[in-house]
């Protein structure tokens, strides 16, 4: 599988008059192309820090990207200039917000939004970028084109308009889309549209996609793989089938015994009890001891190595970790 991006040991600090806060503190994954990687985790988690940092848009001050790389075809994001990253964004990554008003600026058609989208990248005509404009209006599902091109946002539905938003993140036919909470707006049907409309465009464009969400519900419909992250951590990650069906974390087997799943109609929902550490002052330990019914001395003293269960699936889990266990026995 080719890779499109790499994240290595990403360390993301924001600096603050309590203190230093580590949003992210050593995050690794892959992106593939043509896959779908959602990253899930509570609000607070350090997900969308984690993507705001690939499309190097954390503000600095106060936040800064203190360790790690971002590889994108050869470069490392986080050593480019503003102005070469300028070129990178919207252009070969694009990302999409939750809030769909956000993004769209009121006063101007979205004909004209999308066509001054792709002219900032692409030298082209006008004529040529309206032809553009009009096929990325017809990839994302509004009806009559033509017609839509010439009115304003406030025209459309809040479904519509996060269509629009899709549109104007695809004009340039970017390699990476980041969407961070995309659907997290809208109500539950329109959700299931924007989600299918996500899978449609992967299948016509072969862009890869990065998801960020709280809600299982919306990765379960899409996610080719999960990563779960955690205080600022991805605790633990693999396919979609191996994290609904074989998750090995006790923060992973939370988050799903804390939503619905149509596949286990009636059973209990239980939410996760407790609160993230403060990540003024992180643990030394595992970060989830706190919370987690199946802590263990050693959980408090050191954070877990990465356990590898499949070729996707690894977790930080000490559970998982039979030096662990040996040297929790020979501790008893
Ligand atoms: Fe629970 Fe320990 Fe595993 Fe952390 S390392 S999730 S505290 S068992
Ligand atoms: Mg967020």
């Amino acid at each position: 599988m080719e890779k499109v991006l790499e994240v290595n040991d990403l360390h993301v600090s924001f600096k603050t008059y309590g203190g230093e806060v580590k949003a992210v503190r050593g995050v690794n994954f892959n992106l593939y192309k043509g896959e779908t990687l959602a990253i899930v985790g509570e609000s607070g988690c350090g997900k969308s820090v984690t993507s705001q940092s690939i499309m190097r848009l954390i503000p600095n001050p106060p936040g800064r990207i203190t360790n790690g790389s971002i590889l994108f075809k050869g470069k490392d994001l986080t050593k480019l200039k503003e102005t070469q990253m300028r070129s990178i964004r919207g252009a070969d990554i694009s990302m999409i917000f939750q809030d769909p008003m956000t993004a769209l600026n009121p006063t101007i058609t979205i004909g004209e939004q999308l066509v001054e989208g792709i002219l900032q990248h692409k030298s082209i005509s006008r004529q040529e970028g309206k032809k553009v404009a009009l096929e990325m209006l017809d990839l994302v599902g509004i009806p009559n084109p033509q017609e839509r091109f010439k009115h304003h946002p406030h025209q459309f539905s809040g479904g519509m308009r996060q269509r629009i938003v899709i549109a104007m993140a695809l004009v340039c036919k970017p390699e990476v889309l980041i969407a961070d909470e995309p659907t997290t707006a809208l109500d539950v049907t329109i959700q299931a549209q924007i989600l299918d409309l996500f899978k449609d465009i992967q299948k016509k464009t072969g862009v890869s996609i990065i998801l960020i969400t709280h809600d299982l519900g919306v990765v379960a419909q899409v996610a080719d793989r999960i990563a779960v992250m955690y205080a600022g951590k991805i605790v633990e990650a693999g396919s979609r089938r191996e994290i609904f069906y074989q998750p090995q974390h006790p923060y992973t087997k939370g988050l799903l015994n804390s939503v619905p799943r149509l596949d286990l109609v009636g059973a209990e929902l239980v939410p996760i009890g407790g609160t993230p550490p403060d990540l003024f002052s992180p643990p030394a330990g595992c970060p989830f001891t706190a919370r987690c019914s199946y802590a263990m001395e050693v959980c408090d003293r050191a954070y877990p190595f990465k356990t590898h269960l499949s070729q996707d699936h690894h977790v930080d889990c000490w559970l998982q970790d039979e030096r662990a266990m040996n040297r929790l026995t020979s501790v008893k």
